[in-house]
């Protein structure tokens, strides 16, 4: 490893006091510029979305040994950690109260004492009503170091998430964040609104939900008029966000009637009128929806992208599993000669991947793969081909195996014609039994990797699923529809839980829904992700 680089910013694991001299250095020949004991990052999660964290935070989070993080900053930032690193949940939870304050900043001293760089991971702001000044006073008594990244506070994103500009030339100067507990675990009011009731600028209130009478009704007797608009907002940024405007007079009732809780933003004054009518956020075609994707972990980035961008909620279930698997020999054999096939076929967007990851390890220039023609069996195996700049020669007429070996026979003629077949585990044998028998192609299949089954009975997503249920479940492939069935018992829904229809990427994957008895809601047009989503907000809008 050219591990020094890495060393400057990161100790080894478990690496503890004793191990280095008293300089701080270690006896090794490799200099750590580290001071023995660990640190602490104090860093603002942000309101949810995680694209809302900076860029400090996101290297911070990739680097640590310790995550500490609770109730409101997403989990999903913890999919940027290392995979060692450790995890820890210290907010509320169903029937568990959240770790008391002292415990967690004795948990932050322990840490950084053994040597970790520790991530304190706080929704929105870690300074603003986050205990983050209780937790740095606790980090100076032990002589710890530590660093502070700000995070985006709710109230400035609930705002922009809502269309409300907090201050305005005409209507507002001020902006002023208050607090409905001063602390959240104690539930007594402790601000006197009435003082606030001739506040001409925008009013932000956090933990404001629970108080909320109380509150309006101190506002107007310190002189606040009762049509003064109010918005509410609920999960700021995320997809479950949800959000209401009325006036002081109206507001309880209509909190009552929507049913909006904690957590959520409260904001009074003359700008919550001149919220914009685009709802550029609340607005997006697939808001609201609640979306399963059914794909490897490792792929699921991109339709899940989609989806979100589209306002979409997506629980990614990782039914099938997609793992290097090849024969180091003939993965040598085949790279070597590389040059004298003609054709090259790929059957799934996987097998581009792991081609390529070989491939760049064996070469470092393109052009290496010599004069080869490229098929694809679908469009999203074609768009993964191209990211590498390599266009196309050949798709078939439908995403499948046996039409593309029968129109690439038909249009090209293959006889002597020498092809390489990128595959997975799954059988592909139709495929290369056509171009050989039928095309008279001389053919060499490289299987690279493998895709099994995951077991959902443990995974939080699935658990998700069960309880809350989805309007849609998207089927990418043949494969994710079995194992959508034979993980039936991990998958049943709770009452209560939204009823999804089920989406098919193409006639492939829609042959294999009807096989097994599963209703087909809706089948893309062509066997690509932009056509599927597409297709999925156009069907959900019909229902809706
Ligand atoms: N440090 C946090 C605030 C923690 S106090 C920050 O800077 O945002 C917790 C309160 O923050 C919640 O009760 C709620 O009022 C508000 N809050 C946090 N995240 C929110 C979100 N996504 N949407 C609406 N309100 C949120």
């Amino acid at each position: 490893m050219s591990g020094g680089i890495l060393f400057t910013t990161r100790p080894p694991k478990g690496g503890t006091p004793t191990q280095r001299s008293t300089s701080g250095r270690t006896t090794s020949h490799i200099e750590f510029n580290m001071s023995a004991t660990g640190k602490v990052f104090l860093i603002g999660a942000g309101p949810g979305d995680p694209g809302l964290v900076t860029v400090r935070a996101r290297e911070l989070i990739e680097k640590a040994d310790v995550i500490v993080y609770d109730y409101l900053a997403n989990p999903k930032l913890l999919d940027w950690a290392s995979k060692d690193a450790e995890r820890i949940y210290v907010g509320k939870s169903a029937g568990r109260h959240s770790i008391p304050q002292d415990e967690i900043e004795e948990l932050l001293v322990e840490r950084a004492h053994k040597g970790q760089q520790v991530v304190r991971l706080k929704g929105g702001d870690p300074f603003v009503f986050g205990r983050g000044g209780e937790e740095i006073s606790e980090l100076e008594i032990d002589k710890i170091d530590y660093e502070i990244v700000p995070g985006v506070t709710a109230a400035l994103a609930a705002a922009a998430y809502a269309g409300i500009p907090l201050s305005h030339r005409d209507y507002s100067s001020s902006i002023t964040f208050l607090t409905g507990h001063e602390n959240p675990e104690k539930t007594s009011l402790s601000i006197d609104f009435r003082t606030y009731g001739k506040n001409a600028g925008t009013l932000c209130i956090y933990m404001g939900i629970g108080q909320l009478t109380r509150i309006v009704g101190e506002l107007k007797e310190g002189g606040m008029s009762g049509e003064m608009p109010v918005a509410i907002i609920e999960w700021a940024t995320l997809s479950r966000q949800r959000s209401i405007s009325a006036t002081l007079d109206t507001v309880s009732d209509e909190l009552e009637r929507s049913g909006l809780g904690a957590p959520a933003i409260v904001i009074i004054g003359e700008v919550v009128a001149h919220r914009s009518k685009a709802e550029w956020f609340e607005g997006r075609p697939l808001f609201g929806k609640r979306i399963v994707v059914t794909r490897a972990r490792e792929q699921a980035g991109q339709l899940t992208q989609m989806l979100e961008d589209n306002g979409a909620e997506v629980i990614e279930l990782p039914f099938i599993q997609v793992e290097p698997d090849f024969q180091q020999q003939l993965v040598s054999e085949v790279l070597a000669g590389i040059a004298v096939y003609e054709w090259i076929i790929f059957t799934s967007a996987n097998g581009v991947q792991a081609f390529f990851d070989i491939f760049y390890k064996a070469y470092d220039d393109i052009r290496c793969l010599g004069p080869m023609r490229i098929a694809a069996v679908g469009a999203a195996t074609a768009a993964e081909i191209e990211k590498h700049k390599l266009k196309v020669d050949f798709l078939p007429s439908k995403a499948n195996a046996r039409i593309l070996a029968d129109e690439l026979i038909e249009q090209e003629g293959m006889e002597s014609v020498q092809v390489l077949v990128i595959t997975g585990n799954q059988n592909r044998e139709d495929l290369v039994t056509r171009l050989e028998t039928e095309g008279r192609a001389i053919v060499d299949t490289l299987p690279l990797y493998k895709t099994s089954k995951t077991d959902l009975s443990k995974d939080a997503a699935a658990a998700r699923y069960r309880e809350i249920g989805a309007d849609a479940v998207l089927f990418t492939s043949s494969s994710t529809v079995k194992s959508f069935v034979e993980q039936k018992a991990a998958l049943s829904l709770s009452e209560s839980a939204r009823q999804p229809v089920f989406g098919s990427i193409g006639p492939m994957t829609t042959k294999t829904l009807k096989d097994l008895n599963l209703p087909l809601g809706f089948e893309a047009p062509k066997s690509s992700l932009d056509h599927f989503v597409v297709e999925t907000i156009t069907h959900l809008n019909k229902q809706s």
